[in-house]
């Protein structure tokens, strides 16, 4: 496994997934006390000057969004959460998924975080000490998630695996598909990256035949999406989402294109089915 969430942490797509996945969670609390499952944790907390200096991908990204104006409630409200994490200013240190929603759990919420790799679970463990609610596992995140879903009504799964194998794209699609089916209550986000269409294409369609019909897709779009070797973009799939889901990723893609990407750069969200 060659893959380092660290190279990438701060990224325009971790702004994108990350500041929906703050509005998806707080909408998910606002019915009740609410159980999260990661089905890819990754290490929780980076220090984005690790190697000495911050990363091109985060100076492209979050040290952007940090520095921007006028930015708007969605994306202000994930700055509020990098500004805590940095009480002197800048963006030495960014929060992974685990991080964003250990800080937001109630008493009655739990979460829970599978990660693969045993030195980024210790790492994952370390960074949700401080949290009672929240607990990191080792494992494969997509077998247990369903085990785990099945267990916890109308539960909030996040599945983002690093789509380094190539059956990322069949397992993130089957289980999502598996929890929605086995419970209707529950709200299933899936991060992919976009580097050419087929690929998200035929993503969407494993989906539909596992008969998913209504979702909403949020796309981000950096740069055309030619070249399969590149993330172009990316996306969030959510199965069961809330009302106020389209806008909400309106606002989050439509101001990380514009703000972020270049002069080809452009957002789309819609709902299927
Ligand atoms: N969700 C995290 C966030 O938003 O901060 C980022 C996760 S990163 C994209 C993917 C992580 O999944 C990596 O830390 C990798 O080691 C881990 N991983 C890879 N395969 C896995 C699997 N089958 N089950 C659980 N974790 C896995």
């Amino acid at each position: 496994m060659n893959y380092r969430h660290s190279f990438h942490a701060g990224n325009f797509a971790d702004i994108v997934k990350h500041a929906l996945l703050l509005w998806l969670l707080e909408r998910r609390q606002a019915q009740g006390p609410v159980s999260v499952i990661d089905t890819h944790a990754g290490a929780g907390l980076y220090d984005l000057t690790g190697d000495g200096a911050r990363s091109k991908e985060a100076e492209a990204g979050i040290a952007r969004l940090m520095a921007a104006g006028d930015r708007p409630p969605l994306i202000e409200a994930l700055a509020a959460e990098v500004a805590r994490l940095n009480p002197d200013g800048g963006v030495t240190f960014y929060p992974g998924s685990p991080l964003l929603i250990a800080g937001r759990l109630g008493e009655d919420d739990r979460y829970v975080g599978f990660e693969l790799h045993p030195p980024v679970l210790d790492l994952l463990t370390g960074a949700l000490e401080a949290f009672p609610q929240a607990m990191a596992q080792g494992g494969d995140g997509f077998d247990q998630a369903r085990t785990w879903a099945a267990e916890a009504t109308g539960a909030f799964v996040l599945i983002d695996p690093p789509f380094e194998q190539p059956d990322d794209y069949n397992r993130a699609a089957d289980t999502a598909a598996a929890i929605a089916r086995a419970d209707p209550r529950a709200t299933v986000a899936i991060w992919t990256p976009l580097k050419d269409m087929e690929t998200f294409d035929g993503f969407l369609r494993r989906l539909d035949q596992a008969g998913i019909k209504r979702m909403l897709v949020a796309e981000a779009r950096l740069r055309p999406l030619t070249d399969p070797m590149k993330m172009n973009g990316c996306a969030v799939v959510v199965l069961n989402p809330p009302p106020g889901a389209e806008a909400a990723a309106d606002e989050v893609c439509g101001w990380v294109a514009a703000v972020l990407g270049g002069e080809s750069a452009r957002s789309e969200v819609w709902m299927t089915g």
